[in-house]
């Protein structure tokens, strides 16, 4: 089984049926919708169309939308833009009028106070650069750097610059409301810059009446510079690498990534490795061996999850990358991983009885762990603990926890109804495994659940070997 968890985001080039069933069988844990691009009709239609592919195939597999943020971007143009070193282009703010031929809107007003002369404006992901030579009467005068074609609502990055733009705008409080009302299981929120945002998320998301986790994307330098606010304030975290790659300077990358994984394990939040795992995959059948090098990276540091975006989205082989991540995942955790789960903090006696546990587990051949868990906390925790070689099934009543189980590392989680006797329930969820082959004579199980303690319930380790 293999350990880390595979998000693939859903766009054009897997929106079908048969593409979604491919993927699913291929590996994919949870599927992203990305709120910059995803039409609401079109979220209303493929929502229900993943549920009924993961009932039919009898896997636990999760939605997670994305919104898109307080980002930056150029308005619509007519035409695409083509430009060339040197042109002049200019951005034009409140309402202004064109005066070049070369002329773009922006969805930021503020942009024009935010920029000094001098600075350079990142466009489209970082792909193009212009340098700010006059602001006047509502217009920035800039010259092109770099050569390219600027088309609508292209990604604008201003690196350092604290975005005026609320946390959730208008258009993501829309988008939000919509996840609430279909049922996604987990919602990210772009641009986190600090705790309050994510506050905030939860709130909007509990008034609705959804449970849906909060995760937030790590993609600007104010993210990283109070990470572990961020990753207390969140239930997970995404490291997104798109933007953190031109918010910060590129060679800090794989150490802000390692960072953020090392803290995520520390505080026992799962964590999401995310963008350009596979890029060339947009237009090859085969990654290159960086790629395969960099996905290998993310699996020996034990993130719980990779995540696709543009490879799914819009490239030619989404099953094929599916089945790429699983093949070198598999092959990367036989060989060992970090084990930053060393550094765990244990807060309260629940978290060190799972503790106990995992340790038990490691410390015999063939151990294999069951946790039963009503509210997800128990297996997220033995989970975060990273058990060394014992597959984790986790037995949950619940038909949400079942989903958003999805998203921790090593975790098989099963949905089973919950009976009075706790050990009714365990011979149950014994029973289930050993239908499905998925344990065998002389296994040694590490069960975590209620017992019966008098009139109380308390929590218990048992080992059981299977006759
Ligand atoms: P995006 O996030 O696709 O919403 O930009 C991913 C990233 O920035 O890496
Ligand atoms: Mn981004």
């Amino acid at each position: 089984m293999r350990k880390t968890r595979i998000i693939c985001t859903l766009g054009p080039a897997s929106e079908t049926s048969e593409t979604i069933r491919q993927m699913i069988s291929a590996g994919t844990d949870i599927f992203r919708l990305n709120m910059s691009h995803a039409k609401h009709d079109w979220v209303r239609e493929i929502v229900p169309r993943v549920r009924q592919i993961a009932l039919e195939a009898k896997r636990a597999v999760a939605v997670l939308l994305d919104t898109q943020g307080p980002a930056i971007r150029t308005g619509p143009v007519e035409r695409n833009l083509t430009l060339a070193v040197g042109d002049a282009l200019e951005i034009t703010v409140r309402g202004a009028s064109a005066s070049l031929p070369n002329s773009i809107t922006v969805n930021y007003d503020d942009l024009i106070d935010d920029v000094s002369l001098g600075d350079t404006i990142l466009l489209d992901n970082g792909v193009m650069q212009i340098r700010v030579l006059e602001k006047r009467d509502n217009r920035i005068r800039c010259e092109v750097l770099t050569a390219g074609t600027l088309s609508s609502h292209r990604h604008i990055n201003l690196p350092g610059v604290h975005v005026n733009l609320p946390a959730l705008t208008e258009k993501d409080l829309a988008d939000v409301a919509l996840g609430v009302e279909i049922g996604v299981d987990f919602v990210a929120l772009s641009f986190a810059r600090q705790r309050r945002d994510l506050d905030e998320l939860r709130e909007v998301l509990r008034k609705g009446g959804s449970n849906a986790a909060v995760l937030a994307k790590i993609e600007s330098a104010e993210a990283v510079s109070h990470l572990d606010d961020m990753i207390r304030g969140s239930d997970a975290v995404l490291i997104a690498r798109g933007d953190l790659g031109i918010e910060c300077p590129m060679e800090d990358l794989p150490i802000i990534q390692r960072r953020i994984v090392k803290h995520c394990l520390r505080f026992g939040k799962p964590v999401i490795v995310a963008t350009h795992l596979l890029e060339s995959m947009v237009s090859n059948p085969v990654p290159t061996r960086a790629e395969i090098s960099d996905v290998a990276n993310a699996v020996f540091e034990q993130a719980d999850a990779m995540m696709l975006t543009g490879e799914t989205t819009s490239g030619r082989y989404p099953v094929e990358c599916v089945k790429v991540l699983d093949r070198v995942a598999r092959r990367i955790e036989r060989s060992g991983g970090a084990g930053y789960a060393k550094e765990a903090i244990l807060e309260d006696v629940r978290q060190k009885t799972v503790a106990a546990a995992v340790s038990l587990a490691n410390s015999l051949a063939r151990s294999k762990i069951i946790v039963f868990t009503r509210h997800g906390t128990m297996a997220r925790s033995v989970s975060n603990l990273r058990p060394e070689r014992a597959p984790i099934f986790a037995f949950t009543p619940n038909e949400f926890v079942y989903r958003q189980l999805a998203l921790c590392w090593g975790t098989h989680p099963v949905r089973i109804d919950f009976t009075d006797d706790p050990n009714a329930t365990i011979d149950a969820a014994e029973g289930y495994l050993r239908a499905h082959s998925l344990i065998q004579p002389n296994d040694k199980l590490v069960v975590i659940s209620d017992a019966r303690a008098g009139s109380s319930l308390v929590d218990c380790v048992q080992l059981r070997e299977v006759k």
